[in-house]
């Protein structure tokens, strides 16, 4: 009756809660970012050569006053949906340079990079070259520690402007990672559209290895495809000591997980530099 558009509607009392909580999540989020409640969690990303911290990924959370820590699946497609994802991306690079400047290089090695996730709607919009340029300016993080993490949706439609933004990205200093591999419909085609410097395999791969002898041939295939591009390849997901006996041996060069750490809050990162350290003392 109040939209008036002479619709005919069929209330089902389940629906309709269910879009009240949708609409109640929705205005939350859109004053998320001027409340400041978005925070960036830490996972380590290590080297199986060195067994040094490479780097570490940023991962977004929401500290929402009454709903606690919310993971990025329960808001990113909203966001998204809504079109916030553009202003949330920018907090999250302009938060993590700002972020990674401030790490210090474990005993005089190389200063960790730091990972982030982009959506392929901030490809769609306009501005993600210069979005990443002005983080970089204004944290002082040299473009060579930053790794730009996408999933082949970005490669979807394959346009000549998407390659291009690619491109300038690259030439900022930042690697292009190729996310949750395997996982998309066509994932080979997308390796040879543009030269990427990792791929990170998706976990669930890395979590059913020692179930099939597929697991583990998929596995060693990618990695053995990562060799011969002369490009990392990361084992997501690892989580207890066989899987990660399994993704050395099938020929990985770095590993992200529990096993090593779950995501932590930035003021860990430091106590997580420091116990690598330790590791590889002992
Ligand atoms: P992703 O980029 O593939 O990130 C890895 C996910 O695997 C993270 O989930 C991480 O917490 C989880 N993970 C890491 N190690 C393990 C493990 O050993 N076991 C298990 N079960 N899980 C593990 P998280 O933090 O919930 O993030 C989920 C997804 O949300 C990310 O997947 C990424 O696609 C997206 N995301 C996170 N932060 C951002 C962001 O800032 N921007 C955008 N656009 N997307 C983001
Ligand atoms: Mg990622
Ligand atoms: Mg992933
Ligand atoms: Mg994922």
């Amino acid at each position: 009756k109040q939209d008036g558009r002479g619709t005919f509607r069929f209330f089902e009392p389940e629906m309709d809660t269910r879009a009240q909580a949708h609409r109640a999540l929705e205005m939350d989020v859109r004053q998320a970012l001027a409340r400041n409640e978005f925070e960036l969690y830490y996972q380590p990303l290590v080297s199986i050569d060195s067994r040094r911290v490479n780097g570490f990924e940023a991962l977004l959370r929401w500290r929402h006053p009454s709903r606690g820590l919310v993971p990025p699946d329960a808001f990113i497609p909203l966001a998204e949906e809504i079109g916030l994802i553009g202003p949330i991306g920018a907090w999250v690079l302009r938060t993590a340079c700002m972020e990674a400047a401030g790490w210090a290089a474990p005993g005089g090695g190389a200063p960790p990079r730091v990972a982030v996730n982009l959506s392929p709607l901030q490809f769609a919009g306009h501005g993600l070259v210069e979005t990443v340029q002005a983080a970089l300016a204004a944290s002082g993080l040299p473009g060579e520690r930053l790794e730009l993490e996408i999933t082949e949706s970005v490669l979807l439609q394959d346009n000549a402007t998407t390659l291009e933004t690619l491109h300038r990205l690259r030439r900022l200093g930042a690697r292009i990672c190729m996310d949750d591999f395997g996982t998309g419909y066509s994932s080979l085609s997308y390796l040879r559209s543009f030269p990427f410097d990792k791929i990170k395999i998706d976990k669930s791969f890395i979590q059913c290895l020692a179930d099939s002898e597929e697991n583990a041939a998929i596995v060693r295939a990618i990695a053995g495809l990562g060799v011969s591009l002369g490009i990392a390849t990361t084992a997501e997901g690892v989580e207890t000591l066989a899987q990660l006996e399994h993704v050395i041996a099938k020929g990985c060069t770095e590993v992200q997980g529990h096993f090593f750490s779950p995501p932590r809050p930035a003021r860990d990162v430091p106590v997580l530099l420091a116990a690598a350290l330790q590791r590889e003392a002992a």
